[in-house]
């Protein structure tokens, strides 16, 4: 049971899994039943980029809009008649919160009639099987996961199967989500679902789709991995057009999206989690005219995408010329600027950029640049204590970082020499060796222990071979020795720190606490 949690965790982003925290301390709080469901938990099982995350509450979700919020999300779009709202929580993570509820088609092209219900309820008026699994997050049945339609088979036999046979002509937007998803995960539609889709096509059902599931289909279409090739199923299938009447392949910027996607993927292995849907959006629809991508936009629910699409060339405009400016004069400060600037800024203008000088500067905070950082005399540092614990170790290494970028530090001994003066106090030495008879002991101790398996004759010789292995040490042992060597400060600690062609001393360090107390005594009165 605990399993599906488990692969829960492992699949999910962090910021995700963040996200999923706060949606369930938010249900719980307010009494909630919760469950993750839809695509996040298809999309959990089957290994596939988990896009957003689709929860199912027993209750009304609109009422957790403020404790979300005092949670960090923000709410981007609210649809009151199936009470579902959408949210994005930090690091991009979007989530949408929907009602159980069932769902009655009275008049084809009519919205259903909905009401409130459980979530075994709610699972059936799902699409197909493969989206019908919801997985428990509550208290008492945490990782119980619902799969009435056996979707896991279903993923397994990579298939989509509709739940019932009126499946298409109840809500034909259907037929374009099996296309997406066919497209997108390249798995077959079931025989029985090929052949209702097929009939339904050939009745045109799709001519009576909601305006509503216009707006999140071509939303949807935003967050696609590879929007191309979803796009060019769409046009095959006779999908696109509904979508727009003038939507076409040849309305897309191809050779746009494919770069904005290449980058977004090196952004993404550097770490970012940059949202690339505005400018899928801005590149699938480039060819269009204002007032087209205009009613485009009016249709989609997500109010904060469509915001975003319609500022991105402004602002990528902002951003590039403050990249030309005083403020980006050096490497240094280009850095800087594009540090701070949005993921998605920089990501579109790295696609979109016009004067060459910005566009070598993308490429360099993406590429070049990044490679300085290898610079960092690391091993030299560690040697100076300089390291990231050091609570000024971060800003230490920037500044380096800096410096390196701007060609101020040329070597690695200028940079060494910068950072010395940074080096904190060496720790205080190690414990003195004993003297006497504990120390002789302790030195005779591993040949006793040959001895013991040797005899004493080949004890001898094997005492001589203990001693001259020990210098050998691995090359890990060696830096402590070279830190310590940097201790002129105090001289009577060196006095007492073994002389390294004495390696039988070595087995002396490990003094008891008494006898270390008897040796400092001494020395302070001295
Ligand atoms: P994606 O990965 O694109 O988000 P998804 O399956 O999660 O895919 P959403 O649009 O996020 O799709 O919807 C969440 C869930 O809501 C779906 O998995 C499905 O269970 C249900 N759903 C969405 N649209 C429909 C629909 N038209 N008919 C029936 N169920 C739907
Ligand atoms: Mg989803």
């Amino acid at each position: 049971m605990a399993d599906y949690i488990y692969t829960m965790e492992i699949r999910l982003t962090p910021d995700q899994l963040k996200a999923v925290g706060v949606v369930q301390d938010v249900a719980r709080a307010a009494g909630m039943n919760l469950y993750l469901t839809g695509g996040a938990i298809r999309d959990i099982i089957s290994g596939f980029t988990i896009r957003d995350l689709d929860f199912t509450v027993q209750g009304n979700p609109l009422k957790l809009q403020k404790d979300l919020e005092k949670g960090g999300a923000k709410i981007t779009a609210v649809e009151e008649d199936i009470r579902t709202i959408f949210l994005t929580l930090p690091g991009n993570a979007r989530a949408e919160i929907s009602m159980a509820r069932t769902e009655r088609f009275e008049k084809t092209g009519k919205p259903p009639i909905v009401t409130p219900a459980t979530i075994h309820e709610d699972l059936r008026r799902r699409d197909f099987t493969v989206n019908a699994m919801a997985l428990s997050l509550n208290e008492g049945s945490r990782g119980l996961l619902l799969d009435p339609f056996n979707g896991v088979a279903d993923i397994e036999t990579k298939v989509i199967r509709i739940l019932h046979n009126y499946s298409f002509l109840e809500d034909p937007s259907r037929l374009i989500r099996a296309t997406r998803f066919a497209a997108r995960f390249h798995w077959q539609l079931e025989e029985r679902t090929q052949a209702r889709y097929d009939a339904a096509k050939e009745g045109k059902y799709i001519d009576h789709i909601l305006r509503s599931s216009i707006g999140h289909e071509i939303a949807a279409l935003a967050h696609e991995d590879d929007p191309l090739h979803v796009v060019k199923m769409l046009e095959k299938e006779g999908w696109l057009e509904i979508l727009h009447e003038r939507w076409t392949v040849a309305k897309v910027d191809t050779n746009g999206i494919s770069q904005l996607m290449k980058t977004r993927q090196q952004m993404v292995d550097m770490g970012y989690t940059p949202d690339a849907g505005p400018a899928v959006m801005y590149f699938l629809t480039s060819h269009f005219s204002d007032k087209d991508v205009s009613d485009i936009q009016k249709l989609i629910p997500r109010k904060d995408l469509v915001e975003a699409w319609r500022d991105i060339e402004d602002h990528a405009k902002q951003l590039a010329k403050r990249l030309m400016g005083k403020e980006a004069a050096t490497p240094s400060r280009t850095w800087q600027l594009l540090s701070s600037a949005r993921p998605e800024m920089v990501l579109f203008l790295a696609v979109t950029a016009k004067q060459q000088s910005v566009e070598q500067k993308i490429k360099n905070y993406l590429t070049k640049w990044r490679q300085v950082q290898q610079k960092l005399p690391l091993p030299e540092m560690t040697e100076l204590l300089i390291t990231s614990q050091l609570p000024e170790y971060p800003k230490l290494a920037h500044e380096v970082f800096m410096l390196l970028l701007d060609g101020k530090l040329r070597s690695r001994t200028e940079t060494l020499k910068f950072l010395k003066p940074f080096a904190p106090p060496p720790p205080p030495p190690p414990p003195a060796p004993r003297r006497g008879r504990a120390a002789k002991a302790a030195a005779e101790a591993p040949a006793t222990a040959v001895a013991t398996k040797l005899g004493p004759k080949a004890a001898k010789k094997a005492k001589g071979s203990v001693a001259a292995a020990t210098p050998a040490a691995p090359p890990a042992a060696a830096a402590p020795a070279k830190v310590q060597a940097r201790a002129p400060e105090k001289p009577k600690s060196a006095k007492a720190a073994p002389k390294p062609s004495k390696p039988v001393a070595k087995s002396a360090k490990k003094p008891a606490p008494k006898s270390s107390s008897k040796q400092t005594k001494p020395k302070k009165k001295r």
